[in-house]
């Protein structure tokens, strides 16, 4: 009979075989999983270990929440954790050693609502207010190789902004928007 916890692996184990290809599998297996990002509009820098153990490290989600908050309004809002395994297999497939310099992570619905006002790129109801969204770029890669990485992930939505320079990712539905890479 399985007990809980191996039901509860089993879970983890589905959907992570859901967010990756076979090859990138390894990458998840691995006994610890690192991200680091830098926030480009407050200039704090992380590098850390998110899971670790067969967990989610809670210190770990709280620090990158932070780090993640509305900006303008100082709001934290906890950021999904399959959007961190997302990142964290990008990251691995690109092979990069630099953070992820982040444009936008978590949005409030107020500050939303400005952005949305104020551009049509904008969705009224962004999945940046539900901590599901990043955009993101890297310094050491061309935007173009990292949308084509994230498109190939079917893992969510992926939006490409080549004159903003930044892709957005998120973890609702497998869509794809802006200008072809
Ligand atoms: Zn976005």
């Amino acid at each position: 009979m399985r007990t809980r916890r191996d039901l509860m692996t089993g879970g983890a184990a589905l959907v992570l075989a859901g967010l990756a290809k076979p090859a990138l599998a390894n990458v998840l297996q691995s006994p610890a999983r690192t991200l680091s990002f830098e926030n480009l509009h407050t200039g704090e820098k992380l590098n850390l270990e998110y899971w670790a153990g067969g967990q989610y490290v809670p210190q770990a989600l709280t620090s990158i929440n932070y780090l993640l908050r509305d900006y303008r309004s100082g709001e934290v809002h906890p950021i999904r954790p399959d959007l961190l395994d997302l990142l964290h297999v990008l990251h691995g497939q690109l092979g990069s050693a630099k953070p992820f310099e982040v444009i936008s992570g978590y949005r409030s619905p107020g500050t939303n609502a400005k952005l949305h006002q104020r551009s049509n790129g904008v969705a009224a109801h962004s999945l940046h207010m539900d901590g599901m969204a990043i955009d993101i770029r890297l310094p050491d890669r061309q935007l173009a190789e990292l949308h084509k990485a994230a498109l190939a992930m079917r893992a969510g939505g992926v939006g490409y902004y080549p004159s903003l320079d930044f892709v957005h990712v998120d973890v609702g539905r497998v869509r794809r928007w802006g200008a072809v890479g």
